[in-house]
């Protein structure tokens, strides 16, 4: 079996971000892999856009300044590098994958609540990121 050379870790930066990161930490350890670590931000437009008319620019800036900011905070404590930390602004599977896409991962690793009826019905991250992953997808159980 070949070893991951790149390995791609999508949080949240929710309090269950740790349980991802550990893992996604212990199997870059053990195969000496790169380890590159995203947040994606969804667009503000996505959500009202069409609803209200008003220009989010300014609020969208501020949130991606903080986001990255808490992406410097969390990598440094698991002492990811400055140049593996990525904040994106889209559709966190789109830009996943692209992102897995563009630095050659072969593991994918992302959070998973094992979620139950409704929610399973209306689907999760994890499950948009499985779909369509041209690599290994590991689900971290958290939660
Ligand atoms: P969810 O299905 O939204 O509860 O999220 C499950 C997992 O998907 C999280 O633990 C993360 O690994 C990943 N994820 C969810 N939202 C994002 C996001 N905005 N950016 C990066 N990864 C995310």
């Amino acid at each position: 079996m070949s070893n991951y050379r790149t390995i791609l870790m999508a949080v949240d930066l929710s309090e269950d971000s740790d349980t991802v990161a550990e893992r996604a930490l212990a199997i870059a350890h053990n195969n000496d892999a790169e380890l590159h670590i995203i947040h994606v931000i969804e667009p503000l437009s996505f959500a009202y856009g069409g609803d209200i008319p008003m220009d989010f620019s300014g609020i969208q800036d501020e949130i991606h300044q903080q986001a990255e900011q808490q992406l410097a905070k969390f990598a440094l404590k698991h002492g990811v590098d400055e140049a593996h930390r990525h904040v994106v602004l889209g559709r966190p599977e789109v830009e996943i994958h692209s992102l897995a896409e563009e630095t050659g991962a072969g593991l994918i690793v992302v959070g998973s609540h094992g979620r139950y009826g409704l929610a399973l019905i209306m689907g999760s991250t994890a499950n948009g990121v499985l779909h369509g992953a041209n690599c290994d997808v590991l689900a971290v159980r958290v939660g």
